[in-house]
């Protein structure tokens, strides 16, 4: 049973982008949320403009000992944590094609699948022993990449780290569900102007919005509202489950 008076969620990547935007809503509905990343000075400017709800944690979430250092703090600051959004990415690693060098190829896959598919596996397992049964949550942020391959050649770890993703997801819901938490995973499309995406060229965008049935690129708000929705009481009902956010991009035209 939760005792906590206020829910205590957890986004790793909360610095910008959609984890911002997760902050703000969780914020907004009276959430206590700690925000985690590597950049201490992204983290403390958003911490500080989005109010005395929002607090940071600096962590790689690629390295399990400054995972379990941040979660403990968390833990004796916040009397505990509810909830856990597994939002870290990147798209700062190069690109895999098959007439790369199979050593750069090798590195490029090993950086993807760790920080988009290792570390939440990290984060989850140092955080699922300290959440509620019933009320606790994990929400994954996978991508539309782990069922279209990537929406251009040479995202092909990429795509693969964010179908591992779904598996773990289905992993662990099978395994915590009958305690009273649950697991779900989030498949944004393309969600336009976060740090991810902000510097794709235009040519890409206007092919990307234009495989949009609802015409239209994603908001960093439109994943937020997804989360909010998974986070909640609401979704008790709701585990093991891909929620796909796309504006139809999967489906399409
Ligand atoms: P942003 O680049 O805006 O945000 C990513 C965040 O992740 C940053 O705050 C960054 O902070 C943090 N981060 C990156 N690496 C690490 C790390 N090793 N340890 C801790 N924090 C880390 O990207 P988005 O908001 O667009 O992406 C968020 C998630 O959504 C990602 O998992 C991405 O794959 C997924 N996604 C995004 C889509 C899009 O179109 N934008 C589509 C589908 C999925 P810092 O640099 O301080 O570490």
């Amino acid at each position: 049973m939760d005792t906590k008076p206020e829910r205590t969620i957890v986004i790793t990547g909360g610095g910008r982008g959609i984890g911002r935007a997760a902050a703000v809503a969780f914020a907004q509905r009276q959430e206590q949320v700690v925000i985690i990343g590597r950049n201490e000075r992204r983290l403390r400017e958003t911490a500080a403009a989005l109010g005395p709800r929002v607090t940071w944690q600096q962590a790689d979430v690629t390295q399990r000992e400054q995972i379990q250092a941040v979660v403990t703090t968390i833990i004796a600051q916040q009397g505990g944590i509810d909830v856990l959004v597994n939002n870290a990415g990147t798209s700062a690693i190069p690109a895999i094609k098959t007439d790369l060098p199979i050593e750069e190829a090798e590195h490029s896959w090993d950086a993807e699948i760790n920080i988009h598919l290792k570390g939440s596996f990290l984060m989850a397992m140092a955080v699922a022993p300290h959440l509620p049964r019933p009320g606790g949550r994990i929400i994954n942020i996978s991508s539309i990449a782990a069922f279209t391959g990537g929406s251009s050649a040479g995202g092909v770890a990429y795509a693969a780290a964010k179908a591992g993703l779904i598996g773990m997801t289905y992993g662990l819901a099978r395994e915590l569900s009958p305690q009273g938490i649950t697991v779900n995973a989030i498949a944004p499309g393309f969600i336009a102007e976060t740090g991810f995406t902000g510097a794709w060229p235009q040519e890409r965008v206007q092919r990307l919005i234009a495989q949009t049935p609802v015409g239209r690129a994603g908001s960093a708000e439109d994943i937020a509202a997804a989360i909010v929705y998974l986070a909640s009481p609401e979704a008790a009902f709701v585990t093991g489950e891909v929620l796909h956010v796309n504006g139809g991009a999967l489906f399409g035209h």
